[in-house]
């Protein structure tokens, strides 16, 4: 790369790294920085202090003629939420800073807020403060602080050979969904040409995991307190670009292999996805915003996840191993092995490339 290249050719992940590579070192009571899905603070009486922030901005996030204010409000905060439930916390306090335009109408701010503060007092966190500005583009940033205990915390790091891998809920709908307002928004839907109701309550269902994900939080926090997992994160750039993340925080290169048939699918996605091909599944394996999380655990606890998915109303699905062997093989329920590699997960700049 020279410095005349621009950014999107480096792409969100390389600048990530730029960042951090050129950040002065880090202090001792920093347990993580930049890497995981929340920062972790060492506190003088043995609890962590956890801190996420997360940026949605118009046209790259949302757009505002497929996306209500109030829904807009609530995924603001609860993709911030899911971060801090990756991590095994209690979330507590946010920060929000707006940037509105100046076509942005007083009723549409005031559903945006009913949309946020609906889900915090739900959520029990509290609004300390923030920042206001005047924007070409709707930008919603927010920064979310949590607490958990030390020893309890779940890191992207941690994961081992040999480790089960775990997804909660169901993968794809979210992109399934957003996919829908697209089409109805051009429309010209190719589901409806091949003869397939686009409407609907599998639509309905679809659409609302879009606009509304449920941050894991109690499941977050149950799996951390009793150490019952090696590795964790949520999955907001696809489980293959998440999955990628995870391998990648390990100093040794780790590998993963999934079983494509078991990646779960809720009836809906199974609804509108109708055949057994690896296509079928890319929504499940690539498409971002589910707010799942994704999570290793040492073999053979299998028994201990289904009861405790039934404990906490969120199911639980063993999708494959760690390995030693760098990669991702997708095992397809033919018996035919693909490489991960050529299915790609969220990355904000590759559009713009
Ligand atoms: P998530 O999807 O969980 O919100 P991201 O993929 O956005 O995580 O970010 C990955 C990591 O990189 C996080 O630890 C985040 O704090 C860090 N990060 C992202 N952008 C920046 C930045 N501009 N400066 C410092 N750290 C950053
Ligand atoms: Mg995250």
């Amino acid at each position: 790369m020279t410095d005349r290249e621009t950014v999107c050719n480096l792409g969100e992940f390389s600048l990530i790294a730029q960042i951090k590579k050129m950040a002065p070192p880090l202090s001792a009571e920093v347990c993580a920085g930049i890497g995981d899905d929340a920062a972790v603070i060492r506190q003088v009486d043995g609890s962590v202090l956890l801190v996420t922030t997360d940026m949605l901005v118009e046209g790259t996030h949302f757009s505002l003629a497929t996306t209500s204010a109030t829904d807009l409000g609530y995924k603001s905060l609860a993709v911030n939420l899911s971060d801090i439930g990756a991590m095994g916390g209690i979330p507590s306090h946010y920060f929000l800073v707006l940037g509105l335009p100046s076509t942005c109408l007083f009723g549409w701010f005031q559903d945006f807020l009913t949309g946020m503060f609906s889900l915090a007092r739900h959520e029990g966190v509290q609004l300390l403060g923030g920042d206001t500005v005047a924007a070409k583009q709707l930008t919603i940033c927010i920064t979310l602080h949590g607490q958990a205990q030390e020893a309890a915390v779940a890191y992207r790091r941690g994961a081992k050979p040999g480790d089960d891998l775990y997804v909660s809920g169901s993968l794809g709908d979210s992109a399934l969904g957003l996919a829908l307002l697209q089409q109805r928004e051009s429309c010209c839907h190719p589901l409806a040409a091949k003869g397939v109701p686009v409407g609907g309550e599998a639509a309905k269902f679809l659409i609302s995991r879009h606009r509304r994900p449920e941050p894991r939080l109690q499941l977050g926090r149950l799996l951390t307190e009793r150490r019952l997992i090696s590795a964790m994160l949520d999955i907001s750039d696809g489980l293959l670009g998440d999955l990628g993340h995870l391998l990648s925080a390990e100093e040794s290169s780790l590998g993963a292999d999934i079983m494509v048939d078991q990646v779960p699918l809720s009836w809906a996605y199974r609804a509108h996805q109708l055949s057994d091909s690896l296509a079928a599944y890319r929504p499940a394996l690539t498409g971002g915003e589910d707010y799942e999380l994704l999570f290793t655990a040492p073999a053979g606890r299998e028994r201990v996840f289904s009861r405790l998915a039934k404990e906490t109303g969120v199911p639980l699905a063993r999708v494959g191993s760690i390995s030693r062997e760098p990669g991702i093989r997708l095992y397809l329920p033919g018996g035919e092995i693909v490489d991960g590699a050529h299915l790609h997960g969220f990355d904000h700049f590759a559009g713009q490339r």
